[in-house]
């Protein structure tokens, strides 16, 4: 199997512009930014999806998260953040490493929000949509 990019990334075999690293996680600048500042935070460990890996290392890529989101606040003094991941190609995956989006956010800077992602509710009704979670 072809190791992934981000695979490489995490054990320092392609250089990228590092702004957090822990035991468990590194942060670095996306090459290719949507915004000032936008960061991938990634699990050293290697896995594609979130379902890929145990509670602990879930655990761990949230505090990163946090202390990533904490360097950038102190160094761009953004107004807010948008923070998410893509999950498998339908939902816009192409690195098939888990990684984590932080996009930082200015008043005014055009951006949209999680809503502008998809609108394509569908045919069911949100009552009909609950049904299919009964047991
Ligand atoms: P996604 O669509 O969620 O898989 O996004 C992958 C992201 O990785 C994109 O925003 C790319 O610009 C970014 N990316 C790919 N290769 C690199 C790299 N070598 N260094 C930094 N960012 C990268």
């Amino acid at each position: 199997m072809v190791e992934s990019i981000f695979l490489k990334i995490a054990r320092k075999e392609i250089p990228v512009h590092i702004i957090y690293e822990d035991e468990n996680c590194l942060s670095f600048l996306d090459v290719k930014p949507h915004v000032k500042g936008h960061t991938l935070v990634i699990p050293k460990k290697e896995g594609v999806t979130i379902f890929d890996f145990e509670e602990e290392t879930l655990k761990n890529l949230m505090i990163a998260v946090r202390n990533t989101m904490a360097k950038l606040q102190e160094v761009l003094s953004p107004d807010g953040f948008n923070v998410g991941w893509n999950h498998n190609t339908a939902g816009g995956q192409v690195v098939p490493h888990l990684h984590v989006h932080i996009m930082p956010r200015w008043q005014g800077d055009g951006g949209g929000s999680m809503h502008s992602i998809v609108s394509n509710p569908g045919e069911l009704s949100v009552d009909e949509v609950a049904e299919l979670f009964k047991i």
